[in-house]
């Protein structure tokens, strides 16, 4: 008998979703803003060190809103890596801004700090450091060179919820930042985000966008005795269905990401022979960075063997998949965006990573079924080109 094919990702719920949205409704009131939105923000304040929390309907609604706060506008260059998912770009270049693509390190797979002060021209307005897998990247490098050149620091920290890097929360670093709880993601509540704000002198600004471009917030506070436009603005706030389903999954985020953290290790244990014979490379994690098992990954030898191991993968049952196309070679990376460099890193990753099914639930015996097909399929490969 064939066992069941092992899927990619499953997202994850605890149970109690369905109880908590239910409470949703009985509360009367499923817009915006009620008491689970109340709850959520209050955690991530707390969990994150930030001045305030502001909760999207994605991450990339999250990023809309820094590109929007960050005051860019026609011409001028945001830095970002080309390996990362189109919303970093796409956001900032619906305010007219270019995206200049830098490469990453061959590590971590994150921006390349190095190269980030030879992209920056009088033009450029913000540094948006992805942190890929949940690994922080060189962050003391990133925002020393962005706070010489006068830019702000964008964090991408989708990826990154309960991730650290020397110790402070992944996305609570720089001026902004943004995490993603789409459904791959860790913790999630189908689609949804938050903004993450520092600086208690962006709250208020922040608080106008999140609102229509109105003061409904002070409003609500009773601030002001009535509410009106005053800025630019848009509607980001998800209702309280996705927030009674987010608050419980916030509840159990300790748990998620130790369970998530042990099949990480698993795999981890498992390929490091494969590693020790040169036929694939495993995640790097420096000292400094706690992550949280978001992905597993691995590095084979060349596109050709990235599509062999996927193929084999899928005919013995189990579902893997590439990461990123870069964005600087895709047609509107190419249209809107401008590549800093031949990054021939990026294009590499691009072409030889592999991620591996990683989700709260999966067994120990779908991990040794996962790492004994990719053993297989490489010794094939290998026995294959020793002919
Ligand atoms: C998931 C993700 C986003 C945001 O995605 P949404 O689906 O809009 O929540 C942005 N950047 C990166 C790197 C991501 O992985």
């Amino acid at each position: 008998m064939t066992p069941e094919p092992i899927p990619f990702n499953r997202p994850y719920a605890t149970g109690a979703e369905l109880a908590a949205i239910r409470e949703a409704i009985d509360n009367g009131h499923l817009s915006a803003g009620g008491p689970f939105t109340r709850r959520c923000t209050a955690w991530l304040e707390r969990q994150m060190g930030c001045t305030k929390a502001l909760l999207t309907h994605s991450g990339t609604g999250a990023l809309e809103l820094a590109a929007l706060l960050a005051n860019v506008g026609p011409g001028d260059e945001v830095i970002m890596p080309s390996f990362t998912f189109v919303s970093t770009a796409n956001a900032f270049v619906l305010r007219g801004a270019v995206p200049v693509f830098v490469d990453i390190r061959s590590d971590t797979l994150n921006l390349d700090e190095t190269l980030i002060e030879d992209a920056i021209t009088p033009r450029t307005k913000a540094v948006v450091p992805v942190h890929y897998a949940g690994v922080g990247c060189e962050m003391h490098a990133v925002m020393d060179v962005a706070g010489r050149h006068g830019a702000l620091v964008i964090e991408d920290a989708s990826h990154s919820l309960r991730a650290t890097y020397r110790g402070r929360p992944l996305g609570s670093i720089g001026d902004l930042g943004i995490l993603s709880f789409h459904e791959t993601k860790n913790v999630h509540c189908g689609e949804g985000g938050v903004l993450l704000v520092r600086d208690p002198a962006w709250v208020g600004r922040a608080e106008v966008a999140h609102e229509k471009g109105t003061d409904r917030s002070r409003f609500l506070r009773g601030e002001v005795d009535k509410y009106t436009w005053s800025d630019l603005g848009s509607s980001y706030a998800p209702s309280e269905v996705n927030a009674a389903y987010l608050w419980v999954q916030l509840e159990a985020s300790e748990r998620i990401s130790r369970e998530r953290m042990q099949i990480w290790r698993r795999y981890h244990e498992a390929l490091a022979p494969l590693e020790a014979r040169g036929v694939l490379r495993r995640p790097t994690v420096p000292k400094d960075r706690q992550h949280q098992g978001h992905i597993y990954y691995v590095l084979v030898e060349s596109l050709e063997a990235r599509n062999a191991l996927i193929g084999g993968l899928e005919r013995r049952g189990v579902n893997a998949v590439f990461h990123y196309v870069p964005l600087h070679s895709s047609p509107a990376g190419q249209r809107y965006g401008r590549a800093h460099g031949d990054l021939r890193v990026t294009q590499s990753a691009s072409d030889r990573l592999v991620r591996l099914p990683l989700w709260v639930g999966m067994t120990e015996t779908d991990v040794e079924r996962v790492v004994e097909a990719v053993s297989d399929v490489l010794e094939e490969a290998a026995a294959s080109l020793a002919i």
